[in-house]
């Protein structure tokens, strides 16, 4: 198995874990130390992506992965985070049965689940994957992001607390103001 940060092929176990599709193994690699993930399958079925042009190409977790890493840059996320979304969403996928599915799709699956983990997440990734057009269609989706969340906020739990969008203000080491 190569490493996909350098090319070399030899990499050591560091977890593995089985899921009821795969067994997936966090594998690091012995030349960069970078980390990846293997997935070893029951069935070798392939899954194809219907592309909005009509094209058909292969699932790529990893490209999925890059994606959703993407839209969490710099977001105050644990650690793992968007490993475990894109376990989830590619458990769901297989398990719909499958050859194909559009892309459009995994889209929608990809937006719900950043939805509730993080809004500006969400945000960066619908304007990719939805290509707006303009401000005024981005500022649409983000009202409309408000208003579900004001509809859910009474009858959903939260499972996740709220994230921060504003910076935290930066406290000075030493100098700490003290109020009057
Ligand atoms: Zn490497």
């Amino acid at each position: 198995m190569k490493c996909p940060y350098c090319g070399y092929t030899d990499s050591k176990v560091v977890d593995s874990r089985d899921t009821d599709l795969s067994v997936r193994r966090r594998r690091q690699c012995l030349a960069c130390q970078a980390r990846f993930t293997t997935y070893e399958r029951v069935q070798a079925a392939s899954l194809f992506v219907i592309k909005k042009d009509g094209r058909r190409e292969e699932f790529s977790r990893e490209k999925l992965l890059g994606g959703i890493h993407k839209a969490c840059e710099k977001r105050p996320l644990p650690a793992g985070t968007v490993e475990r979304v894109v376990d989830d969403l590619e458990a769901e996928l297989f398990r719909l049965g499958r050859p194909e599915v559009s892309s459009s799709l995994i889209g929608d699956m990809v937006m719900e689940r950043l939805k509730g983990l993080d809004q500006i997440a969400y945000i960066r990734f619908s304007s990719v994957y939805r290509e707006f057009a303009d401000l005024s269609m981005l500022k649409q989706a983000v009202d409309n992001l408000s208003r579900a969340q004001v509809k859910h906020s009474s009858a959903q739990l939260v499972l996740i607390p709220e994230i921060e969008t504003s910076p935290i203000p930066r406290v000075e080491a030493g100098h700490k103001k003290s109020r009057v």
